[in-house]
Formats: C-alpha cells, structure tokens, sequence
C-alpha cells in the first residue's frame, strides 16, 4: 500500500523555477497517475526533447557539463515514456508484431511459446505497461554521441557498452564518477543480471527522486491502474498471465537490487 510512503499518491504540486525558460510545476509528490505514465504535468522538457521531472533534469545537464570537459557528449535516447507507449511496445511483442530477442540477440518464435513463456520473454527486456521506470521522469538510457557518426544506428546493446565497445570509456567515466560520489545523483538500477531484466548499463536512475518513486509502485496500485485504463486504452496482452503471477513479477523484474544506490537519500 502507499500509506507507509513517505511520498502519498495525493500529486502535490509545487510552483517551480523553470527549466530552459518554459514555465511548469514540479510534482514534489506523485499521484498513481503520473507514477503510471498516465499523466506528464510533473514532467519538463529538455533541449533534445525529452523529458524529466526538473530536479533529474537539472542534475543531467550538470552531468552533461562534467561529461563534455571529460570529452564525452552525453546524450539521451530515452527519458519519460508513456504507459500508452509502454503498452503498445508490450503488446506489439505479445502478439508478434514486434521482435522478442533472447540473450544472444536471436529472435524468439514467440507462438512456439506457453502464455507464461512468452511474458518472461518480453520481461527480460520491457517492463509491464505501468511499471517502466521511463514513466517517473527520472530515469534515461543514455549514449555518447562524441563516439559515433551522426548516421551511427543507436542499438543500446550490451556489445556497444561492454569492453571495446563504442561506448565503454563513457561508462568507464561514469562507473569512477558514481564510485566517487560524482555522479550528480545518477546511478545504475539494471548493472547486473540477476536473472530479471536484463543487464543495461545505458540506463541512468536520479535516485533522488527515484527510490521514493520505486516505494510507491504497488501490485494495488497497477491493478488499479490496469483497470482504469480499460475505458480509453487497448487491453492488456496476457493480462490473465501477468495478473496471476504479479507479486513474482514485482519481485523478479521490477524492483531494483536493493543495492543499486550507494547513497542514502531523504525525502
Ligand atoms: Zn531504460
């Protein structure tokens, strides 16, 4: 439940300063709403056109600035996603529109699949519609766009980042930053595989924001989610499956390691 919470779902708005000049509020408190990518007014928009809660976005440009007298351009390909997003990536693999990788990078025939299969196979690499940590408008999967031709296909692959990668002495950079407590507040929630999601090193967390964001995400909260949706969005793919084993999902795929922050944050 969220009542033990030090963040309530009531969505506090605060006046705020404002962020490359536009004029916006900063949501001290989010409501199930906005914690589900339901709702953006939390949210402003960054010169590349993503979005962020002000605080992370402010704390990503000063990153950003310690990154380019490194000689890395840090760059973001995603930060606030949708629900309505979220759903159609997941429901466009679920019924195999889209393409369901396994580890190795090989495509998954997805129909030679139980239902239950086929969730733990979109798992490992999408969060459930409701859950992605892209709707809090704290987190981003970054890139170094210092290190690649403008006509570069991004993949955010595990190849790009990994020793001789493209992009690892970025991330060499910034594994020292956050060892030295110089990371602006960023930090890895997906480092290591622990047999849910997938290892991704391209995904940075403001965890100022983000571990209150991660105490209010509740099985309640998303089943409530799931069914206030089912007026204006499409169903959920294997709704039936996921409903049925949604504590083991919170448990396996969306709680961060319990370590993933070294830093002790308040409210
Ligand atoms: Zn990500």
């Amino acid at each position: 439940m969220e009542d033990h919470c030090p963040l309530s779902p009531s969505g506090a708005l605060a006046t705020s300063p404002t962020f490359g000049g536009e004029s916006s509020t900063v949501a001290t408190k989010l409501s199930a709403a906005q914690l589900t990518g339901r709702e953006e007014s939390h949210l402003v928009e960054l010169p590349s056109g993503h979005y962020l809660q002000l605080p992370a976005a402010e704390a990503f440009t000063a990153l950003q600035a310690d990154a380019r007298e490194a000689g890395f351009e840090l760059a973001i390909a995603s930060g606030f996603r949708s629900f309505r997003r979220q759903l159609a990536i997941w429901n466009g693999k679920a019924c195999g529109e889209r393409r369901v990788h396994d580890d190795a990078g090989r495509d998954i025939a997805m129909d030679s699949l139980t239902p239950r299969e086929q969730m733990h196979a979109i798992l490992r690499y999408s969060a459930l519609p409701g859950s992605s940590r892209h709707h809090w408008g704290t987190d981003l999967d970054i890139f170094d766009a210092a290190a690649t031709a403008p006509d570069y296909q991004l993949q955010l692959s595990p190849s790009e980042v990994a020793e001789g990668g493209v992009f690892e002495p970025m991330h060499r950079w910034l594994d020292q930053r956050m060892a030295a407590g110089q990371s602006r507040g960023f930090f890895r929630p997906y480092n290591l595989d622990r047999g849910g999601v997938a290892p991704e090193r391209w995904h940075l967390s403001y965890a100022p924001l983000s571990l209150f964001c991660e105490r209010q995400l509740t099985a309640e909260l998303l089943l409530s989610c799931w069914e206030e949706c089912r007026a204006t969005e499409a169903p959920l793919m294997l709704g039936d499956e996921v409903r049925a084993n949604l504590s083991q999902i919170l448990l396996n795929y969306v709680s961060a390691a319990p370590d993933w922050c070294p830093v002790q944050y308040s409210p």
